[in-house]
């Protein structure tokens, strides 16, 4: 099962590909937090929330449509902060960082399946 350790690998691998040049290392570090942000959701067994439901674990926050909000939350905030930022790079770097926590949580065998379309 991925772990808040392991889920950062895909991070770091896809920072690879994007390059020095495309991705500065505060964006790989807060893709490294974004590939773990999903768990976020664990705080609801604390809150009493149903594990099946959409604010369950393994529900919104590992949807796509999350996924794709962090990103350019995230992305233009950078770009408010560092008009030099490459500010398409660093949002797909974050969406597919982001996504990946799901991905690999549906590659176990363990826990519920995983809303990948969370809210629809
Ligand atoms: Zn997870």
């Amino acid at each position: 099962m991925p772990s808040a350790l392991s889920h950062p690998a895909p991070a770091l691998a896809i920072a690879a590909y994007f390059g020095r040049d495309r991705l500065s290392r505060s964006a790989v570090v807060v893709g490294v937090l974004c590939s773990i942000l999903p768990d976020v959701d664990l705080v609801g067994f604390k809150l009493g929330i149903a594990h099946g439901g959409m604010l369950g674990h393994r529900g919104l926050t590992h949807s796509l449509p999350f996924a794709l909000a962090v990103g350019v939350v995230i992305a233009t905030i950078a770009r408010r902060r560092d008009p030099r930022s490459h500010y398409s790079d660093l949002c797909l770097y974050l969406f597919l960082a982001t996504v990946s926590h799901g991905i690999f949580d549906a590659l176990t065998n363990g826990g519920s399946g995983i809303a990948f379309f969370a809210p629809f």
